[in-house]
């Protein structure tokens, strides 16, 4: 096992490896930039080591920073939490040549599904179903509208090395094809240094469900069944929810098994998330996410398996936490991500909190690094906490989540609170019938009620 860990990340995901790490009797460095020394990472860490000035590239993706607080403070591991250096193959690499460990996928994995267009040939050769579209990149030597035809419209523009919905267009028709492969490879272009684009059918109105896989790097791999995230305003996750509303057990294990199946013959080493679109009782792979998922925890809450303690066991070589057969899925969870903006504009707002009361009872986890004084700096994400909530049945699980989001008290700053107050009690959401574009149309609608009042 380890004796010292560096986690290289800031806020709810620091303090979350920072949890594992206690428990595990792991001692930690908690590293910060200048705009972070009164977080609660920093407070609760053994020890730590500021990296840079606020902006990101100089502190949180300095390598060199952190190389230098890894050597300062004898670490020999690093867990990249999310976002920041988290599917960065060459950190990786960088670590191993300075004999410091990688918490997480070997580089060569963390390299192939960051290339969507190798990560979705390799899908393909291992058994997992794809969105059907053109075989790698469109150039400009290929026969765009025959490829897009073959396909049938709508069709989707992709970017090879989008991220966060950036860099992709519909073309709804053979005549708008040509303008959104020139617009999309445009942006990608600006936005990736790549332009590369590839095309998809565009599905109109499918969910996003994705499944949680771990592997121990040496051909052993298990799935813990899915999350449901298709709530999403601008391809951004607002809330996840496990088991899918409308998943059956034989669909889960079906899939799930390919999953696990697909990691088993790549000897994928630890956590990592398969990301697909589901429209009419069919699966179509997307992307996947090498990394600890921001909604891991819901995952955590119906299989009461801890995540990140897992991950860093199997990183130090230990084995997987149990087999596939003793994995069962208990009652249902769903997480809300609370973020400091305006609930109607979501533009951010960070500041100063006031006042900060979480709620609590049975069933009820609050993973935040806020507390009553704390100021939310303006150079980083807007996350204020997430709230997970654990019932036996989803119809309980709402009940509580209703509960627990009247209970919470977040001032000083705006919030997303309310929407999620407004969610909870909506029929869709109770129904669980909601789709990808579900939450969009339901904000546009809100906004066209209040300005008509
Ligand atoms: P990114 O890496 O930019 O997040 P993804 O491939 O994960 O890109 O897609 C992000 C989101 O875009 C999905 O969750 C879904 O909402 C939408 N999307 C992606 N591909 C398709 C598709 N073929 N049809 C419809 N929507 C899609």
């Amino acid at each position: 096992m380890f004796d010292k860990i560096l986690i290289a990340n800031r806020g709810e995901i620091a303090l979350r490896v920072l949890r594992a790490c206690k428990e595990l009797g792991i001692s930690t460095v908690a590293v910060h930039s200048t705009a972070d020394a009164d977080a609660m990472h920093v407070r609760l860490a053994d020890e730590s080591v500021c990296i840079g000035p606020p902006p990101s590239k100089d502190s949180y993706l300095n390598i060199p920073s952190l190389l230098a607080a890894c050597e300062i403070t004898g670490a020999d591991a690093v867990h990249p939490g999310y976002g920041f250096l988290s599917e960065n193959a060459r950190f990786a690499e960088i670590l191993a040549e300075h004999n410091l460990h990688f918490i997480g996928p070997k580089a060569e994995h963390i390299r192939l599904m960051g290339d969507k267009i190798e990560a979705k040939k390799t899908a393909k050769k291992l058994g997992i179903p794809v969105v059907p579209g053109s075989e790698g990149a469109v150039g400009p030597d290929d026969d765009a509208m025959a490829i897009g035809k073959a396909i049938g419209f709508p069709v989707l523009v992709k970017a090879a090395a989008g991220g966060g919905g950036r860099g992709m267009k519909v073309a709804r028709s053979a005549d708008e094809l040509l303008m959104a492969l020139s617009t999309a490879s445009n942006e990608a272009k600006s936005a990736f240094g790549d332009a590369s684009v590839y095309l998809e059918k565009y599905l109109t109105k499918p969910r996003h469900i994705e499944i949680q896989v771990l592997g121990d790097g040496r051909g052993g791999a298990i799935h813990l069944g899915e999350r449901d995230c298709s709530l999403q305003r601008r391809h951004q996750k607002v809330w996840e929810e496990g088991p899918s509303p409308v998943l059956s057990a034989a669909a889960r294990a079906r899939i799930g098994a390919t999953c696990a199946k697909a990691m088993q013959d790549m000897k994928y080493l630890g956590v990592g998330t398969i990301e697909f679109l589901y429209e009419d009782g069919e699966f179509y792979f997307i992307e996947m996410n090498t990394r600890i998922q921001v909604e891991h925890p819901v995952t955590e809450s119906i299989t009461d398996i801890d995540l990140v303690l897992e991950q860093i066991r199997i990183a130090a070589g230990g084995d997987l936490p149990a087999a596939q057969d003793e994995i069962a899925i208990i009652g249902h969870a769903i997480e809300c991500r609370i973020n400091a903006e305006n609930p109607q504009t979501f533009r951010p707002s960070p500041g100063k909190i006031t006042q900060f009361h979480p709620p609590g009872g049975l069933g009820v986890r609050i993973d935040s690094a806020v507390y009553q004084g704390y100021v939310i700096p303006p150079y980083y994400d807007s996350l204020v906490g997430k709230l997970i909530v654990h019932g036996k049945t989803r119809g309980e699980c709402l009940m509580r989540l209703r509960r627990a989001l009247d209970e919470m008290v977040v001032e000083g700053i705006e919030t997303t609170l309310p929407l999620f107050r407004a969610l909870v009690r909506e029929p869709g959401i109770i129904d669980g019938d909601y789709h990808i574009h579900w939450l969009e149309q339901y904000l546009a609608g809100q906004a066209a009620e209040t300005k008509a009042s």
